[in-house]
């Protein structure tokens, strides 16, 4: 089982465990007709004569016919059984506790994240509010990671299965806490919160794309070239709580994004990370937010080995050839232009 290794030097952690790669490739174990190979799902959507279907596989008996499944992983990064091992300083550790899902957000491998429709981005967000809500009543929940891998075609490297994990801790993951207390920080300062700042102000230079109720824009400060975060416009710090309607809106602006960064850059890979409040009573709050980041070059050592970005491409420029590509993503989906 996986096991949390704290560094002795920085006090960052790392999780040692077995490497999965049952998402890859053509005969990936997520595909629609390899349900067997996976852990049974703890919910299925089925879609039957336009109503949304709640699901699961019990005794197994596999629910067919379904447009999102979400499961267990079978080589996960936490586990619920991670054992008692416990190791003192200077080789600290402890058992990587927690739940790891994986959400499958089509049946078929052929698509990836950039091509399914909006509607099947709405289905994939509708049960990542479900699961959300579940984990945190669950028991050593601190904090709920839900992020997504897409590897363009690069040499060597299989296709991954358009798919979301998400994965539980006991503590709240280091970046996500240093975002919390500089927000903290700022709202003490400013009396405003800081992505409210951004949205509100004259940020027009970095925006990528609007929908009713969301923003999607290149950061002051990147770290990867194209790099680019979507906030909804109005101050928000629940996903759980978000309506129906809104998250339509938020699919249709995931959809032309990431296939307008697709489109943009041919075979791009790319990490997809959402940034949000623990749902917890008395837990810290923030204006919940989704980032990509593409990876367009290697990092060098620079980056590695002193955690300074170098980036050859202006977050303004980024904007500005992103927006057209997204803009005319978003109007091929909706009909228009
Ligand atoms: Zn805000
Ligand atoms: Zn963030």
């Amino acid at each position: 089982m996986g096991s949390i290794r704290v560094d002795y030097a920085s006090e960052r952690f790392m999780i040692i465990y077995e490497g999965d790669d049952s998402g890859m490739g053509a005969n990936s174990a997520y595909a629609s007709g390899n349900e067997k190979k996976t852990n049974p799902s703890m919910l299925s959507l089925v879609i039957k004569d336009g109503i949304l279907r709640r699901q699961q596989d019990i005794d197994g008996q596999i629910v067919k016919g379904w447009a999102v499944r979400v499961f267990e992983s079978k080589n996960p990064v936490v586990s619920v059984s991670a054992g008692n091992d416990y190791g003192k300083e200077p080789f600290e550790s402890q058992p990587a506790y927690g739940h790891h899902l994986v959400l499958v957000a089509s049946p078929d491998p052929a698509k990836t994240l950039a091509t399914i429709d909006s509607e099947q981005w709405s289905n994939t967000l509708v049960v990542v509010q479900d699961r959300l809500r579940w984990l945190y009543t669950q028991k050593g929940v601190a904090y709920v990671a839900v992020y997504a891998d897409h590897v363009g075609g690069l040499r060597g490297r299989s296709k991954v299965h358009p798919h979301l994990n998400i994965v539980s801790f006991k503590v709240i993951p280091p970046t996500v806490n240093d975002e919390m207390e500089s927000y903290k920080r700022t709202q003490e300062k400013r009396g405003t919160c800081p992505t409210c700042h951004i949205i509100e102000g004259d940020d027009q230079l970095r925006r990528v794309l609007q929908t009713e109720s969301f923003v999607a824009y290149c950061p002051w400060s990147p770290t990867y070239p194209f790099e680019f975060c979507i906030a909804p416009k109005r101050h928000a710090v629940s996903f759980a709580k978000m309506s129906q309607k809104e998250i339509e809106d938020l699919a249709l602006m995931i959809r032309a994004t990431l296939g307008g960064l697709a489109s943009l850059i041919k075979n791009v890979t790319f990490s997809m990370v959402f940034h949000l409040s623990a749902e917890r009573k008395s837990s810290r709050l923030m204006h919940w937010h989704i980032e990509v980041y593409p990876v367009t070059k290697q990092w060098s050592g620079m980056e590695r080995g002193y955690g300074i970005h170098l980036n050859d491409v202006s977050p303004e420029d980024a904007a500005k050839k992103l927006g057209a590509s997204c803009r005319k993503e978003l109007a091929n989906m909706v009909g228009i232009g």
